[in-house]
């Protein structure tokens, strides 16, 4: 009665009930490398690296502790190069009594999946993701009946259930549940980031690393240096060193960006939280800890345990509840075609080239960059938002629909229509200038809205809010920037909108 367990390249945790509920030398894991899941998007080949070698030592330690592996590699002549032609050829090799899967992250993989249990003719259970702290029937308790959904109202309720940072009377530590106050420094001269350990690469990534060099030789970004950690073990390590090292620097310049510094205090951990490499829920229980015994400030632990109890509980809530729709939203009609030079990485804006630069080479860029940078230009100039998705679920070696989609499409352009965010995440170069180092080495002066060598955020910025004054002149959150608005000079106003245009023009012909 052997059960056929799938194990998705995102799933790589032995808590799962799919790998937990195995029975040794029965059960047979299925783990497949396929082109269809590599290529579905023009996936950062670092990202393809990182999955394909963390799958490989999972199937390693999946048989070094006596189970049974079928694993395919991307280059076995057999290989069907998709999930499901991998999943039928096992189920013809093997007759399985029954198939288990741990349910996908994206809706397009569970669609495929619910088709096949009602098509392959063998039981086939779709389990829960149990590493999430909120299950989907959880998530939509809160929010059922509510008028809007916002994170910080989720975010304390987690806290409530899980018990993170709160005192014995119920109240949240320190006393207040949000120390956000104390987190947005600019950064100051001289900020570097703390040094990062990283990891010998064995004979099994020497081999995944040739494998990605000869099967995607036009693929996005930079393979080598390749320094991510690939198994439990090494993950945990990176996670002690964050928690030991960094972590009590995380709050402080949280939102500071600096030329050549793409990590500052990050703790790149959310490659490996997404991969199932580690749980959420031990992350932020060692966050609390460190605070407890006064290794960490309360600004930087409540900070860092938001991102992951707040923010990525609740970006998957958001993505299930409104799929299989939200990926197609265009609130704002944003029609332009995404520029070349996301790509390429060429263009005369010094902080959009930092952060297209960092993406290259790390597959990373932090929040920071991802939002108020290239998120932003793509909302100010209107581009496409399934563009933009495509390009986010693409470049970063954490990229996965289900947390990508809502941070793109719902914070970063606003396109689902202020369902995750109350007002759109729009700056100008000003916000840029006080928040990085970038401005000083550019070609474009922040300090100048409108002639020649204008920073574009500057006229893209007044341009967006008066193209949705209608939407967004009776938000709450933004009368004052309509009332500066306002008191601007008729001519002023239509210079600054005949500025954007030429903004526009340029980003076209790829001269911005
Ligand atoms: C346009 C855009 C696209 C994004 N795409 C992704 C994505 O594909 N995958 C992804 O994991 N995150 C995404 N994020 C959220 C966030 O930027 C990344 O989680 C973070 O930069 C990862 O780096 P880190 O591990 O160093 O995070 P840190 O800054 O150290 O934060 C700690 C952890 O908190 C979690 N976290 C932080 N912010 C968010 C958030 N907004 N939503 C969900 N989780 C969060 C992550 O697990 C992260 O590892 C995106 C944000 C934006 C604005
Ligand atoms: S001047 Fe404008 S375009 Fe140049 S780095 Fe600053 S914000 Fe970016």
């Amino acid at each position: 009665m052997t059960v056929l367990r799938v194990i998705l390249g995102d799933q790589l945790s032995p808590r799962l009930a799919n790998v937990a509920g195995a029975e040794t030398g029965r059960d047979v894991f299925l783990i497949a490398e396929v082109m269809a899941e590599a290529t579905y998007v023009r996936h950062h080949v670092k990202k393809i690296a990182f999955l394909f070698s963390a799958m490989r030592h999972f199937a390693e330690a999946l048989r070094a502790a006596g189970h049974i592996v079928r694993y395919v590699a991307l280059d076995e002549a057999a290989n069907t190069q998709s999930l499901e032609g991998e999943i039928r050829r096992a189920v013809e090799a093997l007759q399985p009594s029954r198939i288990a899967v741990t349910e996908p992250g994206e809706w397009r993989l569970r669609e495929n999946f619910e088709a096949m249990r009602d098509g392959l003719g063998v039981p086939f259970d779709i389990l829960p993701d149990t590493r999430f702290l909120c299950s989907h029937a959880d998530f939509d308790a809160w929010a059922e009946g509510r008028r809007e959904l916002r994170m910080e109202y989720f975010y304390r309720e987690m806290r409530r259930r899980h018990g993170l940072l709160m005192e014995p009377d119920g109240t949240p530590a320190g006393g207040r549940w949000n120390f956000d106050a104390d987190n947005r420094k600019p950064p100051k001269q001289g900020l570097t980031s703390p040094p990062r350990i990283s990891f010998r690469k064995d004979a099994i990534t020497l081999a995944v690393l040739d494998l990605v060099r000869r099967h995607f030789p036009d693929g996005y970004g930079r393979l080598e240096p390749f320094h991510f950690a690939v198994t439990r073990r090494q993950a945990l390590r990176e996670l002690d060193h964050f928690i030991a090292e960094i972590l009590p620097g995380f709050g402080d310049h949280q939102d500071a960006m600096v030329k050549g510094e793409p990590y500052l205090s990050h703790s790149l951990l959310a490659a490996y939280l997404n991969a199932g490499l580690i749980d959420p829920l031990e992350v932020c229980r060692k966050a609390e800890a460190a605070y407890r015994e006064g290794l960490a400030p309360l600004n930087a632990a409540e900070g860092f345990i938001r991102q992951i109890l707040g923010w990525r509980e609740y970006v998957r809530g958001i993505y299930w509840r409104f799929m299989p729709g939200y990926v197609e939203r265009n609130a704002l009609g944003a029609a332009e075609p995404l520029p070349w030079f996301y790509w390429s990485g060429e263009t005369r804006m010094a902080c959009m080239r930092e952060a297209f630069a960092q993406t290259h080479d790390h597959a990373y860029s932090h929040h920071i960059q991802r939002l108020m940078v290239t998120g932003n230009f793509a909302l100010l100039a209107g581009i496409d938002p399934k563009a933009v998705h495509e390009w986010y679920l693409a470049v970063y070696a954490d990229a996965y629909e289900w947390v990508e989609a809502p941070n793109t499409l719902g914070m970063a352009l606003y396109a689902d229509g202020g369902l995750l965010a109350s007002k759109p995440y729009a700056a100008s170069g000003n916000y840029i200038n006080r928040m990085s180092n970038f401005c000083s080495g550019c070609a474009y002066d922040p300090a100048r809205a409108v002639g020649a060598g204008a920073c574009p955020f500057n006229a893209l910025y007044w341009d967006f809010l008066a193209r949705h004054r209608d939407r967004f002149s009776r938000n709450a959150r933004m009368p004052h920037v309509y009332a500066t608005w306002d008191r601007m000079a008729p001519d002023k106003q239509a210079a600054l909108r005949h500025q954007a245009e030429a903004h526009r023009a340029a980003m076209r012909e790829g001269r911005l």
